[in-house]
This record gives structure tokens, sequence and C-alpha cells, in this order.
């Protein structure tokens, strides 16, 4: 079995807390620009504190990277069809899975693999790995693959970096989609994801630079370790933010639920607590509940720099009625500035609808054509 050169069991700073990274971006071992070397230090240099790797069906990158002082480089790889990509993080030996995508091009023709894409996450899945669908709606590159199973996707890519204009489109549409999952039982985790590639492009390109680590995503960890990331992941103990700092909590009888938690089938009153720190001038933050807005704090637009805005909602819970809580913050053009993790309480629900085709507007089909 051969074993790839990043580890998850590195321990880069041994301390319980909140570390900030990116979940996506790309080296010259794929379509980048940078050395893995290079990436690493603009990581540092951006106050990261880990960084997934996820080049197109490759895996070259890993054995460049080193142990980057600080940094904690989380083994990924962007699986990359002409119908959509997906990341897998975690990945730290060879599988059977991975070869037909290992030995392909940069993006492989769907028509001539001959897989089964359910068959592919599962795999991932059962050797403990987190799948994760990257850009979903964003134009040319939005999932096609209506058959897949969400009970296989432990991860939504809600948000890739502002500053690329056609992600102005795919965002908001991601994060409508994510809630659509949430409202249906999902319990699946939004994160963000820069999908970085170069950080000046050629003279003549009518495109922006791409920019590392926005949107950041902010992971509650046990200590900073590839596993530990990932394992907040899992708890769904996260956030994604263009600067804006977040708390939000719950609390009921006595007990302390963080962001990600399950309260469980409880009745009484659920008292939600947020704090907002805002990055720039004005906007808004809201706690959100099963959708629909419970409560709303305007954020001034007089300059108080570091000041912080609190948010408090007394949700009344039934044991048998699922519901959900999450906190967003938009900046003083409407624009998402932070989105929490859902909170969750009542029963665990038994989704319907199984297929990521259940849940597309069909009524966006340009959006999704190739
Ligand atoms: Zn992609
Ligand atoms: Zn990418």
């Amino acid at each position: 079995m051969e074993t790839f050169a990043l580890s998850l069991d590195r321990v880069v700073r041994d301390a319980p807390g909140w570390y900030q990274g990116d979940f996506h971006c790309h080296t010259h071992h794929s379509d980048g620009t940078l050395s893995a070397a290079e990436l690493a230090r603009l990581a540092r240099t951006e106050g990261m504190d880990f960084l997934a790797i996820t080049d197109h069906n490759t895996l070259d990158a890993y054995a460049h990277f080193g142990a980057p002082d600080g940094l904690c480089v989380i083994p990924g790889l962007e699986i990359t069809f002409d119908r959509g990509h997906y990341n897998v993080f975690g990945i730290v030996q060879d599988a059977g899975w991975l070869r037909p995508v290992r030995q392909g091009p940069t993006q492989l023709n769907w028509a001539k693999q001959g897989l089964d894409l359910n068959d592919l996450l599962a795999a991932s899945a059962a050797d403990g790995l987190l799948n994760s669908i990257n850009h979903p709606l964003l134009p040319p590159w939005a999932w096609l693959f209506d058959d897949s199973h969400l009970a296989h996707i432990h991860c939504l890519e809600i948000w890739n970096d502002p500053s690329w204009p056609d992600n102005r489109v795919g965002n908001p549409l991601a994060l409508a989609l994510w809630t659509g999952w949430l409202n249906a039982g999902y319990r699946i985790t939004a994160i963000g994801g820069s999908d970085f590639h170069r950080p000046v492009n050629q003279p003549g390109v009518r495109k922006p630079p791409d920019r590392l680590g926005l949107p950041r995503t902010f992971v509650y960890a046990e200590q900073l370790s590839g596993a530990a990331i990932l394992q907040g992941l899992r708890r769904r103990q996260v956030y994604v933010s263009m600067g804006a700092q977040v708390t939000f909590q719950a609390y009921h009888a006595g007990q302390v639920y963080p962001i990600g938690a399950e309260v469980g089938m409880m009745d009484g009153d659920l008292e939600l607590e947020a704090e907002v720190t805002p990055a720039g001038r004005g906007g808004v933050a809201r706690l959100i509940g099963n959708g629909v807005i419970l409560a709303e704090q305007t954020l001034p637009w007089a300059e108080s720099p570091g000041a912080a805005y609190a948010l408090h909602h007394s949700a009344r819970l039934a044991p048998d009625a699922p519901v959900w809580f999450r906190l967003e913050v938009l900046d003083g053009n409407g624009l998402l500035s932070a989105v929490t993790n859902p909170i969750f309480a009542g029963p665990r629900p038994a989704p319907v609808m199984t297929r990521y085709g259940d849940f597309v507007d069909v009524a966006q089909p340009a959006l999704r054509a190739r």
C-alpha cells in the first residue's frame, strides 16, 4: 500500500481553539501557478493556520510541502470530471477507487470512464474520508450528477472567492441549495474555498487575481492537525467569513451547545446567543431558524473598530419538530459576510428527497448548461 507524503497526525499546535484556513486551492502540479512552497508561504503571510491542497486529479504536490512552519497542510484532491468537481479530504494512502482518477488527465471525461459516481463517493466515505461538492452552481462548472446520493456527501462548498464575477452568481445559489438540504433534514457541513489558482494574471487576461483564503473557513479543533480539523468538519463546528468574527451558541437546561451541535429532542426554550464583530462599515446580522429570519441586528455605519454587536432569540422547542438555527451576517452592500453552520434541535429527520437532482431548481438550466 503506497503511503503519501502528507500526514493527518502532524501536530502544528497542541491547543484547542478556532483555526482558520482555506479548503480549496491549486499548485502548478495541476492548473495553478505557484509551487507548494510558494503556496504555503502565501498562506502564512495571509495569517492562515491550515490549507487543504486540492489539485485536479493529482497528488503530486504532496511530496513538495515538507512541514511548513506554523501551517497545517491537509491532504486533499479535487476529483474533476467534465460533469462536476468534488473535493476529497484526508487522503494519506492509496486505494483502488483512486486509481482511475490519478491515472487520468486533469479533467476526466465522464462518458469514457465507465465509473459509477455513487460507488466512488461511497468508497472514499468507507475509507474514512470526507466528500465535499465544489462550486455546485457556478457556471460553467456546476454539478450535473443529479443521481448522486446526498447520504455520501459530508460537506458542501457554499462560497468561493467573490472577486471572481461568476462566483457572485454561484455563491447565493449554493447557499440556497444548502438551506434546502437543511430543511429536508440533512446535516451536511457548509464550508468555503477560494479555489485559488494564481496570484496574478497574465497581462491582457480579463480576470481579476485570485485571493487565497477568501472566503476563510473557521473550524474549532482540539488541536491544529489535519485529523483534528477534519474532525471539526464532521462536528460542523465551522463558520465561513470574509473577515467578520462571530460567536454563536445555544443554552438549554444549563447546557451550552456550540455551532454544529445537536440539542436533541427537548422541549422548553432554547436561548440563542450570538455576537458579531464586523469587518467593515454597516450591514446586518440575522438569526435564522429553518430558513426564516428570527432576529435582526443592524450593524452601524459609524466607525468603531472592534465593536461587537449582540443578538438574542428565545426559541420554543417541540420535541417532535426538527429545527435548525444559524447566524448570517451581510455587509453594507448586502453581500454575505459570514455564515455559521447550524445548531440543530428535535429528531434527526429521515429525508424523503435523497438525490442531488431532487433539489436543483429546474428553472436555472442556463447555469448548468455545458
Ligand atoms: Zn473545481
Ligand atoms: Zn478547484
